[in-house]
């Protein structure tokens, strides 16, 4: 099931496209069931959905950029193309972040609220997210004009901290840590599940070529891209 909102009103991404994926009936639905952050692995996915998948990588608007970020493996995901949607693989620890810059994948990772951010790990530079340390910048303006995480050849990773009521479980021992778990963002991610667009890779892709040229299309503010059990 898929939302898909023209400009967003979100202070973090600013006024760009944006869209929401669940499955049907369940917000965790095209979430990797192995994903340490996911509340409800029981109604996870085991596996990425290839149908919707091809759709997310075309569905760039017309002389814009795309991006979006996912849990599965990083080595599942695709080496991104040009004119391709980049998908960042989402990585909640340092290694797992390393490993999947060496595997040539553009890689963001969430540290727990507070921790120290290193420069710089085996010879990889990590860079904090620009809009997490100033209010004056949104992805809409992130980058002038060339997103940090649409950056599809980029050689450093972009480090979140954790934020969302759910914060303090990323990093902890304990299922859980999903920041779209709780608050606005929640609500919307559960009318997703039972009221968005029962075709989501058709929807999206009339969505991605209905925005205006040049416009930033980031796919799931929350979702993945699994195929629902
Ligand atoms: S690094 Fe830039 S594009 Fe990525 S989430 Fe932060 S502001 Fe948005």
């Amino acid at each position: 099931m898929l939302k898909t909102v023209r400009q967003s009103a979100n202070a973090k991404t600013g006024p760009i496209a944006v869209t929401y994926r669940a499955g049907t009936g369940s917000m965790f639905g095209t979430c990797p069931a192995k994903c340490p952050l996911n509340p409800a692995p029981a109604a996870g996915a085991a596996v990425i959905d290839r149908g919707y998948l091809d759709a997310v990588r075309r569905a760039v608007p017309r002389n814009g950029r795309a991006w979006t970020y996912s849990h599965f493996p990083a080595e599942k995901l695709p080496v991104p193309a040009a004119g391709e949607t980049v998908i960042n693989f989402s990585a909640d620890t340092l290694a797992a972040a390393l490993k999947a810059r060496k595997l040539g994948r553009p890689t963001t990772l969430t540290l727990a609220t507070g921790a120290e951010i290193p420069k710089r790990v085996d010879g990889v530079r990590l860079v904090r997210c620009p809009a997490e340390i100033s209010d004056s910048i949104t992805c809409s303006s992130c980058g002038d004009g060339e997103p940090l995480c649409a950056r599809g050849d980029r050689d450093f990773v972009v480090v979140f901290t954790a934020h969302g009521s759910q914060a303090r479980l990323v990093g902890a021992d304990i299922a859980g840590g999903c920041y779209g778990a709780g608050g606005h963002v929640a609500m919307q991610w559960r009318a997703t599940s039972q009221k968005g667009a029962p075709d989501d890779a058709a929807a999206l892709e009339a969505f991605a070529a209905s925005l205006p040229p040049g416009s930033f299309l980031r796919h799931h503010v929350v979702g993945d891209i699994g195929r629902q059990r």
